[in-house]
């Protein structure tokens, strides 16, 4: 037998963070975390992004989103204009709040199954946030995005307020898996260099652009239903060319719509034959045509601070104990760990694939272990393990999972023989 050996956590492989709260940092890895899964049941991310106002951003989005219900996708709209929020005014729901089941803020279901969460809902009134800075805007979208339970969805489009300011910003960092922006302008000079900036903020923060709309692109004749040229067309097609982008099309201006706005029912579905609607229709089909099979569960880490200083420990584990043969075990407990606190964040017990050689150290690996603690391991095994980069440490004995950890974080976790009989 060999001798017992105590196993402390390599100090250098996870160097201590200095001065932060061990309450600030296991709330900031909640969040993120929160944040991680909310996002990872959401097939796609759509932003709708404007240069500025008035272009009839909104109005894209909700008919956007219509038009994918009516596809029958599962859709959700974040409305993240905090200084005029005004889906729930084009959807009539101005008199409604969210109520929470004591750990989300479950969203407001519109018609069409369509889930709805807009700043506007949660503001005291419209005023409320004229005067938030960066940070809090962050911090606000950061908890509208982890705190709301959308379920399972194959699109969330989110509404930004025009320009490119903190809001967009925050976004595209915390959602760096989006599938890209939508751009909506008008064919107005002013309104196009306006829209050049939207450009080049995706471009500097890496955003994908599914393409530009032309809002409000030529006027359709109450009488003879043609289309007149009010403003210059055709500069939004123009400058997606030149951009090198998708251009998804040109909406004329319907009086109908701003009616269809007012009175909150939306423009598409009620006036499906107009030019307008069928142009809405247009647009959105690469949206809808996104690849169908994209695996939910794709989000990266969105905050790094959070977890620069954790990993994920594997324990096999058979009735409740650490197994001593981890190839037989009917569980592994995965167990993330923060070095800085040395505590334990979360675990997850997940039964391993069935039984092949060599199997189990990619699928580990797969699912983000670090390292594994077990009773034995023969030779070819640990080989194995360390290819994958999986520290190994053996000679545990049968203990909970959650036990074994803490002993081992603290320094304190005893070894040993390597109980591996093959
Ligand atoms: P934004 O979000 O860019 O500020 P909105 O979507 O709120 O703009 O639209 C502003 C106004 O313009 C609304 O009253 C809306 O009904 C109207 N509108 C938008 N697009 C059109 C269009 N193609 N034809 C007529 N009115 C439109």
């Amino acid at each position: 037998m060999e001798d017992l050996q105590q196993i402390r956590p390599c100090a250098g492989e996870f160097p201590a963070t200095q001065g932060r709260g061990k309450e600030k940092r296991l709330q900031e890895y909640t969040e993120s975390q929160q944040l991680r899964e909310r996002m990872d049941r959401i097939r796609h991310k759509i932003m709708v992004l404007s240069g500025k106002g008035g272009v009839g951003k909104s109005t894209v989005a909700v008919n956007m989103a219509v038009a994918l219900a009516l596809e029958g996708k599962r859709v959700g709209i974040l409305d993240l204009d905090f200084h005029g929020p005004s889906i729930p005014k084009l959807l009539k729901l101005e008199d409604r709040r969210p109520r929470t089941d004591g750990h989300s803020l479950l969203p407001i279901e519109f018609a069409y199954g369509i889930k709805v969460m807009s700043m506007g809902f949660l503001l005291p009134d419209e005023k409320s946030a004229v005067i938030w800075r960066g940070p809090v805007k962050m911090g606000a979208i950061k908890q509208l995005l982890s705190e709301v339970a959308w379920g399972e969805l194959d699109y969330l489009i989110i509404d930004f307020p025009p320009g490119t300011g903190d809001e967009a910003l925050s976004a595209a960092q915390l959602l760096p898996e989006s599938d890209g922006a939508v751009i909506v302008t008008t064919p107005q000079d002013l309104s196009l260099t306006d829209v050049r900036k939207s450009l080049d903020f995706c471009r500097q923060v890496k955003m994908k652009v599914l393409g530009v709309i032309e809002n409000m692109s030529g006027l359709v004749c109450p009488h003879c239903q043609g289309v007149i040229d009010v403003f210059k067309r055709g500069g939004g097609e123009t400058m997606a060319q030149e951009a090198g982008v998708p251009f998804l099309g040109r909406i004329p201006i319907d009086p109908l719509i701003v009616e269809a706005s007012d009175k909150g029912t939306p423009f598409i579905y009620h006036h499906n034959t107009t030019e307008a609607a069928k142009a809405f229709s247009k647009a959105i089909l690469p949206i809808l045509n996104l690849e169908e099979d994209k695996p939910m569960g794709t989000t990266p880490v969105v905050d790094e601070k959070a977890s620069q200083n954790t990993s994920r420990i594997a324990v096999p584990v058979a009735g409740g104990l650490l197994c001593a043969h981890f190839g037989h075990c009917e569980t592994f407990a995965l167990i993330d760990v923060d070095h800085d606190l040395n505590v334990i964040l979360k675990r997850e017990d997940i039964p391993p694939p069935p039984h092949e050689p060599g199997l189990l150290p990619r699928w580990l690996q797969e699912k983000g272990a670090n390292m594994i603690i077990a009773g034995g391991m023969g030779s070819r095994a640990k080989g194995l393990f360390d290819e994958q980069g999986i520290q190994v440490v053996v000679g545990a004995s049968p203990a909970d999972p959650e036990t074994i950890v803490n002993a081992y974080l603290a320094g304190t976790l005893m070894t040993g023989e390597n109980v591996c009989d093959h």
